[in-house]
């Protein structure tokens, strides 16, 4: 089963995505994650990227859609495939749909985590306020803002694309967590029975 979770920046798609991928026995492919271990390796791609994501900005769609297809031809024999923070264009979309099918794969479900966006801004300004010298170049006040417009600019129109071709849920992202946890869960075992 390939799922994707999709949401905003701050809409809690990493934790959903990792209780997924733990319940179910599935992978996580976050290229957040992905992007961050290459900048922190200073391998040629995190060299490449580093600036990009310090400022917000996304990352090319060619070099994304490498490091995806590599992944997904590594571990197409996986019960499952949760793709957190990916896709993030409508290009990336289609290729996806294209790779997944080279391998006779499918997209199973794409869930957003619907946020109230006042609120978000609010809580990731928090965040970004409580860890001032943390680990993440990109959580500051400008760079979060930033990830959100583009997130509306470049990503938001996903979810009229997978609301005509696939298998769309929007959960409410501001319950508690385990609340959200149960609703994503109840989803997947609809699917899996
Ligand atoms: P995330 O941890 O998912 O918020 O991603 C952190 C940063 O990595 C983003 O702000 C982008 O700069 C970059 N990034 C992650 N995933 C993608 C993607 N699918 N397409 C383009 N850039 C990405």
């Amino acid at each position: 089963m390939n799922i994707i979770i999709l949401g905003p920046p701050g809409a809690g798609k990493g934790t959903q995505s990792s209780m997924i991928t733990d319940l179910f026995d599935f992978v996580q492919f976050s290229t957040g994650d992905i992007l961050r271990e290459a900048v922190d390796a200073k391998t040629s791609i995190g060299l490449k990227v580093k600036d990009i994501i310090a400022k917000g900005d996304l990352v090319a769609d060619e070099l994304i859609l490498e490091i995806i297809s590599q992944k997904i031809a590594n571990n197409k024999n996986e019960k499952g495939i949760i793709f957190d923070g990916f896709p993030r264009t409508i290009l990336q979309a289609d290729e996806l749909l294209k790779v997944l099918s080279s391998y006779e794969m499918k997209l199973d479900l794409v869930i957003e985590l619907a946020v109230d966006e006042n609120i978000l801004l609010s809580r990731i300004e928090t965040r970004a306020a409580e860890n001032s010298g943390n680990t993440r170049d990109d959580d500051n006040k400008d760079a979060l803002k930033k990830r959100l417009s583009v997130y509306h600019k470049q990503t938001s129109p996903l979810i009229d694309y997978y609301k005509k071709h696939s298998n769309f849920f929007s959960v409410d992202g501001m319950m508690e967590i385990n609340k959200v946890s149960e609703n994503i869960i109840s989803i997947l075992n609809k699917r899996l029975n």
